[in-house]
């Protein structure tokens, strides 16, 4: 066969491939159009998952009539003038290939009207053929109506998912729109069912709306951090600690207002929760990015979907402090609701997903080791915490039970202190001061060898550094095996060997990309193995003075692995169970 230049609708069925993959595509690429046009209202109705109609309607600019045949045709758009201005570009759509992508694999009509225009113009198109452009009594603003898609490409039909999903992910699009955009009415009607609306009054957090329950609006965390430095501003609004999903599919992700789908930097999104969630729980929330538009290239991905950052590490690690630290400033304790035993009322949100509670036995020292470098160093950790950031309360000592929960009283009823867990995070905040980190070793009486394997060692050896800063006195002893003088004071009565080993573990598992989460990981769980243990009875002096170093931790309420620390039983559920108040 002879080269040949494709007619114009063959060419736009195979782009139509991939800015088309399914209807929510589709209504995605016109919402976007509505946005650019200046929309303040979009309406959106769907029949069949989108099969048998995707209408989108909006109050925007309109299209001028003499301009409408150019609107489907490929590579035409009125957002971008040259090569040039793809460096900065400010709208959603720039590639000029939505409709004509979209009108080469249905039957597509186009009515619009100018603000202020006198009459306005309808286009039809099918499978990418101009039927019909006709003059129309419109009303200003423009609807696209996408009939029977994908009707010539049987293959794409089969490749959607059951309905129920396709619908889903027609709901998912523009919740996520209508949540970004408050200042736009949203409104998405399935088979004549309304099912997202948003009033377009600018509130922010009433438009979340569109994605979570009101209580869950209620409970969502607003971050907002800028750094003048880079031009990066943070805003949105995360879950709180106490509220988390099986994966991150519930993180959305705004770069300057366009939706995009980056891996690396929900992952900044994750790290922020770092300590406070359980691992392999994930948080969810919606973040919207702002940065210098040369700093970001938009135009990698035919749906637009997927960005490029100038530099990425820059940017994340501002999205992870931004979210961190709108998480310090108010996470707060689990209060019982309820003692009765009614379903869903004695649910214990942790169930199942217990970490393993045999921390091994691999120290046998006592809270009260640690205790005269605790109390100091943590008085500095209190020193250093932000304003506005809620503590936890003054606690008077009761006493301890099942030598595993201490039992203390603060303002507002009564407080169980998991021993393990707390002591865990003492340690934990105490090992990640930097100054604490170093000189903070033990000698060892008589210096052991530890003998590895040749990938161990490799991995010993790679980590030399790092275990010195950690507090080891370690070198290469012979072939396969090291020399240790001191280990860290934090694991002090521990078995050298097996300390080593714990930490080359963790470097073995760990792959977290940033250096310091990945350094907090491999802490916390030394440190839970150096924390005291459930079953351990502690002099009253000790409950004490694990209180105290509580107290003055920057985030006490949850353990390292992001179990809470405390559990709080306030005077009111007390009255209520003893029938002193309201009824049960
Ligand atoms: P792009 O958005 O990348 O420019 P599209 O194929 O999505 O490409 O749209 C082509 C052109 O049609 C746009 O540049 C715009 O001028 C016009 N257009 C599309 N939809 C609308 C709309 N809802 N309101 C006003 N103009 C629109
Ligand atoms: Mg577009």
């Amino acid at each position: 066969m002879a080269i040949k230049i494709l007619p114009d609708e063959v060419a736009s069925q195979i782009a139509a491939g991939e800015v088309v993959e399914r209807p929510a595509s589709v209504v995605k690429e016109l919402i976007e159009n509505s946005l650019d046009s200046g929309a303040t209202f979009i309406q959106v109705r769907i029949e069949q998952a989108g099969k048998r109609l995707i209408e989108v309607t909006d109050d925007g600019s309109g299209i001028p009539p003499d301009e409408i045949r150019l609107a489907v045709s490929r590579h035409a758009t009125s957002k971008l003038d040259s090569a040039a201005d793809l460096v900065r570009i400010v709208t959603l759509g720039f590639r000029g290939e939505a409709l004509a992508s979209i009108g080469s694999v249905s039957r597509m009509a186009i009515t619009s009207m100018v603000r202020g225009g006198r009459e306005g113009a309808r286009l039809q198109v099918e499978g990418g053929v101009i039927r019909d452009i006709e003059t129309a009594s419109a009303t200003e603003g423009t609807q696209v109506r996408v009939e029977d898609l994908f009707y010539n490409v049987p293959a794409r039909l089969k490749f959607l998912k059951t309905e129920a999903t396709e619908k889903r992910n027609i709901d998912a699009v523009v919740a996520r729109y209508a949540a970004a955009y408050p200042q736009v009415r949203f409104i998405l009607e399935q088979d004549g069912h309304t099912s997202i609306q948003t009033t377009g009054n600018g509130d922010q957090r009433e438009a979340l709306g569109a994605l979570y329950d009101s209580i869950l609006v209620q409970q969502m965390l607003e971050v907002s951090s800028a750094y003048p430095e880079s031009g990066i501003s943070v805003r949105g609004f995360v879950s709180p600690t106490t509220e988390t999903k099986g994966n991150r599919s519930g993180i959305s992700l705004f770069v300057n207002r366009r939706w995009v789908q980056d891996h690396a930097l929900a992952s900044a999104v994750v790290q922020a929760y770092h300590t406070m969630i359980m691992v392999g729980r994930f948080p969810f929330g919606i973040i919207f990015v702002d940065l210098p538009a040369h700093k970001v290239d938009v135009n990698v991905h035919p749906a637009k979907a997927e960005v490029r950052f100038q530099d990425s590490g820059e940017l994340f690690s501002a999205v992870q402090r931004a979210i961190r630290r709108g998480l310090l400033s108010y996470s707060s304790i689990p209060t019982v609701h309820s003692l009765s035993s009614e379903p869903g009322a004695s649910e214990d949100p942790w169930e199942g997903n217990r970490p393993d509670q045999d921390a091994g036995n691999m120290v046998s020292s006592p809270y009260a080791n640690q205790q005269a470098a605790g109390s100091r160093e943590s008085a500095k950790a209190s020193d250093k915490s932000d304003d506005g950031r809620s503590k936890v309360p003054l606690l008077r000592l009761i006493g301890q039970i099942s030598n595993s929960y201490i039992v203390a009283e603060g303002p507002d009823g009564l407080y169980l202190v998991d021993q393990h867990a707390a002591h865990e995070r003492v340690l934990f905040e105490r090992f990640m001061l930097a100054d604490s980190k170093r000189d903070a070793s033990q000698q060892l009486l008589s210096p052991v060898v530890v003998e590895f394997g040749p990938e161990d060692f490799r991995l010993v050896m790679d980590q030399l550094p790092q275990l010195v800063q950690f507090g080891f006195e370690v070198e290469e002893f012979g072939p396969g095996a090291f020399i240790v003088r001191a280990i860290p004071v934090l694991l002090q009565g521990s078995d050298p060997a097996r300390a080593l080993r714990v930490l080359v573990e963790e470097f073995e598992e760990d792959e977290t990309p940033l250096e310091t989460q990945r350094e907090a990981r491999i802490i916390a769980r030394v440190c839970k193995r150096a924390a005291v243990k459930a079953g351990q009875s502690l002099s009253g002096e000790e409950q004490r003075a694990l209180l105290k170093d509580l107290e003055a931790c920057r985030s006490p309420r949850t353990c390292p692995h992001g179990r809470p620390t405390m559990i709080h039983i306030s005077l009111d559920v007390l009255e209520r169970q003893f029938g002193r108040k309201g009824a049960l």
